[in-house]
């Protein structure tokens, strides 16, 4: 086909705009497979255990660099497009290094953001939740003071996590960096139900190096009706009986 001396400058300029990101905005346009996810609340809705800053740092640039580093290893391993993210975790040992600490990254914050609720409508643990958690660890509160001391006991970066393992008990754990529980490269697998992110980069705008108070208001902001949900979903699955 020949194109007409009139199109061809714009059909080149929308080529070039395409191939530099240009259309790629911060309105989750991606220029790739991966987009960011809307937040499913504002900025400033997690205050005062978060403030707008830190979310705006957090989700806006940490978590969009993840996702822009991640659609750049398309070109280097094309099967990424038509992984779901779920599956590309649990066969994350078969890509590289920058594949594992950007799809991490990506999959951890994503969850991380649906697992947080403002204060007012956080819910509570469900009946089957607490008899579980009762069982595991003797109470719902010395399941916090145990999920609180994992995360503060994080050296450096990384994430503390409760998840169902695959004989079906519930389990606090650790990872280092962005890895995680779906992982075949971890120690602990299982299906994430709570996440919490103690990278420096989450709370120290606001709270500088006390890291345990970040844990301790964190809590304050956790979205019971998602890990009830994810519970219920994760109990349901075959492979987890
Ligand atoms: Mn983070």
């Amino acid at each position: 086909m020949k194109l007409s001396p009139f199109i061809k400058p714009f059909l080149l300029a929308a080529v070039v705009a395409l191939a530099n990101g240009v259309f790629a905005g911060d309105d989750g346009v991606a220029n790739g497979p991966f987009v960011l996810p809307e937040l499913p609340y504002e900025k400033d809705a997690l205050a005062p255990a978060i403030d707008a800053d830190t979310m705006e740092l957090h989700y806006g640039r940490h978590h969009k660099a993840y996702v822009d580093n991640l659609n750049g290893k398309v070109a280097d391993f094309p099967d990424l497009s038509s992984t779901a993210l779920e599956d590309i975790m649990a066969n994350i040992s078969t890509y590289d290094e920058v594949v594992r600490n950007n799809a991490g990254g990506h999959y951890n914050h994503s969850l991380f953001w649906e697992l947080m609720a403002p204060p007012a409508s956080t819910g509570e643990p469900s009946p089957e939740l607490i008899y579980r958690l009762d069982k595991a660890f003797g109470s719902v509160d010395d399941f916090r003071k145990a999920f609180s001391d994992a995360a503060s006991k994080v050296f450096g970066a990384g994430w503390a996590w409760l998840i169902l393992t695959e004989d079906g008990s519930l389990l606090i754990t650790t990872t280092a960096n962005q890895d995680n529980p779906l992982m075949d490269v971890v120690p602990a697998r299982g299906t994430p139900l709570l996440a919490l992110d103690v990278w420096e980069h989450a709370y120290y705008l606001q709270y500088q190096n006390k890291r345990a108070d970040y844990v301790e208001r964190w809590w304050d902001v956790v979205n019971w009706h998602a890990v009830n949900e994810r519970f219920e979903a994760a109990v349901a699955m075959p492979a987890t009986e």
